[in-house]
């Protein structure tokens, strides 16, 4: 099968069709139209086989957790997405795991209502780059440089349960409970974007960041960017049911403060907009856990446990 069916059968002929979208998929580049009022948030990633996902990952996954990585960094932008572009390295043109695939994303790309508008085939190692596009009103992005000393910190979702599914995956943990056990191994293979919660949050955080390599190696950014320190009550991390009855309390604590994959949102919110934080959540029916708070202690992250120090020495994932 030549490059021009893989697009036409697997990509063109399965995206959604928006509005905005004037050329799509089939011409040398994309034409689109950003609404007035807003500007255009781009962000990438590539998920390479054996270091993002083991080589034995179903396509159908691959595809959402591609998708889903992307819209977690509009997400903690702000941003509402409306577009992505694949580019794919296959080293074999193997239909069944190009029908899986495109399956997997299309139904990501209608659940989120956002359009394929292009991309580029290459042979090689198997890697997916996906490059999303959103729009945010203008001056509401939301940064990781405007928090301040005092400012409280939250988290959504639980934290720690992707870096247990992919022990659990890797075979290095084994659980007897199979309901826990396909919980975690859905965390890790199924992210979810916060994206309710990142639109929410404009106007209300000071910044905002998504954890992909891991609270304490995430944090790090916002306290850089930001020029602050850290407090963070390792007690208060919000951990699923399935995470704590299988493992150790201290390895539950590490999971979470280290393992990344989990693509839940970190963000900052002053004093005086704590109320209107409480009650936007409640309105859009989300939640979000308070974890600590800034310091002046520039670029220090103290860690916490029944108030008194938490030692702790792990890093989040680093590629280099
Ligand atoms: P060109 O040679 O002009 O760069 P290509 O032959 O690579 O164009 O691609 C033809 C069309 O198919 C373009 O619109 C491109 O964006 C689209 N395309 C190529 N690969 C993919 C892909 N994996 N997913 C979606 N669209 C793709
Ligand atoms: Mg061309």
């Amino acid at each position: 099968m030549k490059e021009f069916n893989v697009i036409e059968d697997f990509f063109k002929a399965k995206s959604i069709q928006r509005k905005d979208v004037i050329i799509g998929i089939g011409d040398d580049g994309a034409v689109t139209r950003i609404p007035q009022g807003q500007a255009l948030v781009t962000t990438t990633d590539t998920l390479l086989s054996g270091v993002h996902f083991l080589a034995d990952t179903p396509p159908h996954a691959i595809a959402q957790k591609a998708i889903a990585v992307n819209l977690s960094d509009l997400a903690a932008m702000g941003a509402e997405p409306a577009w992505i572009s694949l580019s794919l390295s296959l080293p074999t043109i193997d239909t069944d795991w190009l029908e899986a695939f495109s399956n997997g994303l299309q139904e990501s790309a209608i659940y989120y209502s956002v359009q394929l508008i292009g991309g580029d085939t290459v042979q090689g190692p198997l890697s997916i780059t996906i490059t999303a596009q959103g729009f945010v009103p203008f001056e509401q992005a939301l940064t990781r440089s405007k928090a301040k000393p005092g400012d409280s910190v939250y988290v959504t979702g639980t934290l720690g349960d992707a870096g247990l599914g992919l022990h659990i995956a890797q075979k290095k943990h084994v659980l007897d409970d199979l309901t826990h056990q396909s919980f975690l191994l859905n965390r890790l293979n199924y992210p979810t974007p916060r994206l309710l919660v990142g639109t929410s949050l404009r106007r209300i955080a000071s910044s905002c960041i998504d954890i992909s390599d891991g609270l304490v190696s995430d944090i790090k950014h916002i306290l850089k960017a930001s020029q602050c320190g850290a407090t963070i009550h390792v007690d208060k991390l919000p951990m699923s049911r399935a995470l704590k009855e299988s493992v150790a309390y201290s390895q539950a604590i590490d999971y979470s403060l280290s393992a990344g994959d989990d693509y839940e949102l970190l963000f900052t919110v002053s004093e005086e907009q704590k109320g209107y934080l409480e009650t936007t959540l409640a309105n859009a029916n989300v939640h979000a856990t308070y974890i600590g708070h800034l310091t002046g202690n520039v670029g220090k992250l103290e860690l916490r446990l029944a108030d008194k120090p938490y030692e702790y020495n792990a890093k989040g994932y680093e590629h280099f």
